[in-house]
């Protein structure tokens, strides 16, 4: 169900533009407008979850493929020898600035660890 004030479920309906590189019938991948690395995409449920925390166990297959989707994506956008990290920021306090569940995919370029 999309929630009039959601951000990302406005971008999957189409009503604001971003470069969706990837959509099936549960996921839809576009790039993030404000790139922390080279490769920067973002894999967004259809179904609108507002973050990780309110993911039921319903939601597990779900959960399954948006990683698969993330591995799929990381691949073509060859990150696969290289490396590169898939984020679900949970919370304002560890960065979520968008309540609609998403994974993050970083790569093509060196990643630190621990993340600030
Ligand atoms: P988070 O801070 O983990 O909730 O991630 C939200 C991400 O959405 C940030 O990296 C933003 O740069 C990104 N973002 C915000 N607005 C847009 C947009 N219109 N198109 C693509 N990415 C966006």
């Amino acid at each position: 169900m999309a929630e009039q004030n959601c951000l990302f479920c406005r971008i999957l309906e189409g009503e604001i533009p971003a470069e969706v590189i990837y959509r099936d019938d549960r996921s839809v991948a576009f790039r993030d407008i404000n790139a922390q690395a080279p490769v920067h995409v973002l894999i967004v449920p259809s179904e609108h979850i507002e973050s990780l925390d309110e993911a039921s166990q319903r939601d597990e297959a779900l959960l399954g493929h948006l990683l698969r989707v993330a591995a799929r994506i990381a691949n073509e956008e060859g990150l696969t020898e290289s490396g590169y990290r898939a984020v679900i920021n949970t919370g304002e306090g560890a960065g979520q600035s968008v309540f609609h569940l998403h994974v993050h995919v970083l790569g093509g370029r060196p990643l630190n660890w621990p993340p600030g």
